[in-house]
């Protein structure tokens, strides 16, 4: 896309040269178009919910309804405003992460630990799960920020509980790959269809099959995941069967206890 336009240069209020601007703006049309698309995108994601509140407090406000058709509305509401808080915190998240402006404060964690805790948070809606550990060369120390590296298990665990059915198991791994730990999250759910491997990291997106149009999201989750692994200098792979289940596994850096270098250093 080629941008073509006179401009003329005053001296003293005369014309004193006149400019031909030729101007390449195939990138800014793209960022344009990149745009409109994401404010689309974000209107509807917001839209939906907003108006399903709207509509059922309205019907509240102006109707006598019996107490169990207040409850059931009560917690649609309740569900929709909770998934809006959720989907505004994960896009700011995920603007301040692409924007360079998110600040990580790197330091050597213990990802088991993140690991149990975030199972722990989890715990009400894992009853029916049945989860497993692998654990090798523990403890199993990377390099990270631990309020990013809990987002990142919290996002892939709560994916294996959210894509499976009741009393599915998840088997949770780690071991050493190179300079790398690599710790994987394998679930025997709905798995992910071929065709849509290659966009499940993208921003908002999320698989429309009829087995889990039910299941709420924001399509933000595995995006953020990306986004925080990458910036620790790591990477992420998925493999799945649709229909028999996936394996999310990231890898950090492999974390050395500077304290504990040092000591031996001294030594
Ligand atoms: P969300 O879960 O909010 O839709 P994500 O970015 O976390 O968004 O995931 C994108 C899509 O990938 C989901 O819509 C879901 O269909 C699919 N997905 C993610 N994790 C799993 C999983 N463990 N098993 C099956 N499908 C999954």
């Amino acid at each position: 896309n080629i941008n073509m336009y006179y401009e003329l240069l005053y001296l003293n209020g005369h014309v004193f040269a006149v400019l031909l601007v030729h101007r390449d703006v195939t990138r800014e049309y793209e960022l344009d178009q990149l745009k409109s698309e994401f404010v689309n995108t974000v209107s509807h994601e917001l839209r939906t919910p907003l108006s399903s509140v709207y509509g059922l407090t309205e019907l509240m406000l102006t109707k006598q309804l019996s107490p169990e058709k207040q409850h059931k509305y009560l917690t649609t509401i309740y569900e929709e405003t909770k998934r809006l808080t959720s989907l505004i915190n994960n896009f700011l998240d995920l603007q301040r992460m692409e924007s360079g402006r998110k600040v990580y404060e790197i330091i050597c964690v213990d990802i088991e630990k993140i690991i149990y805790k975030v199972l722990d948070f989890n715990k009400i809606n894992m009853e029916n799960h049945e989860v497993s550990y692998q654990f090798q060369d523990k403890p199993l120390l990377v390099m990270g920020d631990e309020d990013s590296l809990t987002q990142i298990m919290m996002n892939l665990v709560s994916n294996a509980i959210k894509y499976s059915p009741k009393g599915g198991k998840i088997q949770i791994s780690a071991w050493k790959e190179g300079e790398y730990r690599a710790i994987s999250i394998k679930d025997e759910g709905l798995g992910i269809p071929a065709d849509s491997l290659n966009q499940l990291f993208s921003k908002f997106y999320r698989v429309d099959n009829s087995d889990r149009r039910q299941i709420g999201g924001t399509g933000l989750g595995l995006s953020i995941v990306k986004e925080i692994v990458t910036s620790h200098k790591g990477d992420i792979r998925v493999s799945s069967v649709y229909g028999e289940g996936s394996t999310f596994t990231i890898r950090l850096p492999i974390g050395v206890n500077l304290d504990e270098e040092d000591l031996l250093l001294r030594a």
